[in-house]
C-alpha cells in the first residue's frame, strides 16, 4: 500500500543507532522501513510498535538475492524511497594475528551489501521529483583508526569514501549524500565490549562520556529533513575524540 508521505529504508533498524533513527525518521513524518534479520526481529517488531507508520523488511544485507527481495517489498509496500540510511553494521574484534580470512570476507561485506542496495534502490527513489537523500553511517575509528579492529576501520574508511564518490555521480539528480561517522555510542555494539576496554574508551572522550543513539539520530534528522546544501560530507558526531 503507498501513500504520499516520504519513505525511509533504514538498515539495521531494529537495534542500537537504526533504532534511534527509525523512531525519530518517523517522528519527522516519514513511513519507515525497518530492515533485520532474524535475530533482531523482535526488536524490530518493537520499533515498529513505537512509530506511526512504517513496515519491516527482513533481509540479510551480505546476500544479494535476500537484497533483490527487500527491494521487491519495499516496491510493494511503499512505491517510492525518498531517504536510505545505511546503518547496519558488525564489528569484530581481533588484532591481525587472530583475524581469519573469514572474519575479513564477513566484515567487508556489511559494506559490499550496503553498496548494493544504494545501487539498486535508486530507481525507487523518485525521479520526477529528483531529489533524496543517502545517509551512510560509518565511524571515526575509519579516519583515527583503532587497535583490534582493522577490518572494521577499512571498512567505515570505505564507507565515507563510497560517499564522497557517490555524491558527484548522484549531484545532477540533487540526491545528497552524507556520512555521519559516531565516535562510541551506547548500543548493542559497545554493550559487549570488555570493561577494561569501555575504561580505555570513556577516558578519552572529552566530553566524559559515551554518546546516546539518540544523538546520532538528530544529525541522521537534519540532513533527512532540513539539509538542502550538504553532500560528500562526513560529520562527525563523537564528544570531541576526534575532529575530522
Ligand atoms: P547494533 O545495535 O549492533 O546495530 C547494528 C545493526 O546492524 C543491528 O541491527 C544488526 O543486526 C544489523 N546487521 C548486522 N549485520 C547485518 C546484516 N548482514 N544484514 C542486515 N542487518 C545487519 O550497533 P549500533 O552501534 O547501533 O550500530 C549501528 C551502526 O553504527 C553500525 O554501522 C556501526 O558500525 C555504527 N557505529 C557504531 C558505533 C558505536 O559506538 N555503537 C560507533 C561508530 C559507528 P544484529 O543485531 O542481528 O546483528
Amino acid at each position: 500500500m503507498s501513500s504520499d508521505k516520504p519513505v525511509a529504508i533504514v538498515t539495521g533498524g531494529g537495534t542500537g543507532i537504526g533504532a534511534a533513527c527509525s523512531k525519530v525518521l518517523a517522528r519527522d513524518g516519514f513511513r519507515v522501513g525497518i530492515n533485520y534479520i532474524d535475530i533482531v526481529e523482535d526488536s524490530a517488531k518493537a520499533v515498529l510498535a513505537q512509530i506511526e507508520d512504517g513496515f519491516l523488511l527482513k533481509a540479510d544485507l551480505t546476500d544479494a538475492d535476500q537484497i533483490e527481495s527487500m527491494l521487491a517489498e519495499i516496491k510493494e509496500k511503499a512505491g517510492r524511497v525518498d531517504v536510505l540510511l545505511n546503518a547496519a553494521g558488525i564489528s569484530i574484534n581481533k588484532d591481525i594475528n587472530s583475524m581469519t580470512l573469514e572474519d575479513f570476507d564477513l566484515q567487508r561485506a556489511i559494506v559490499r551489501g550496503s553498496w548494493y542496495l544504494t545501487k539498486r534502490i535508486l530507481r525507487l527513489f523518485m525521479l520526477r521529483k529528483n531529489s533524496g537523500r543517502i545517509i551512510n553511517i560509518s565511524s571515526v575509528v575509519g579516519h583515527s583508526g583503532n587497535s583490534g579492529q582493522i577490518p572494521y576501520t577499512m571498512e567505515k574508511a570505505a564507507l565515507d569514501a563510497f560517499t564522497k564518490s557517490l555524491c558527484k555521480e548522484l549531484a545532477g539528480r540533487n540526491i545528497l549524500v552524507n556520512s555521519v561517522a559516531p565516535g562510541f555510542i551506547d548500543t548493542p555494539m559497545t554493550q559487549n565490549l570488555p570493561e577494561e576496554v569501555k575504561k580505555r574508551i570513556l577516558d578519552s572522550i572529552p566530553l566524559g562520556r559515551l554518546g546516546d543513539p539518540e544523538e546520532i539520530a538528530d544529525v541522521v534528522s537534519f540532513l533527512a529533513c532540513r539539509a538542502s546544501y550538504i553532500s560528500g560530507t562526513v560529520i562527525h558526531v563523537n564528544g570531541g575524540l576526534y575532529g575530522g
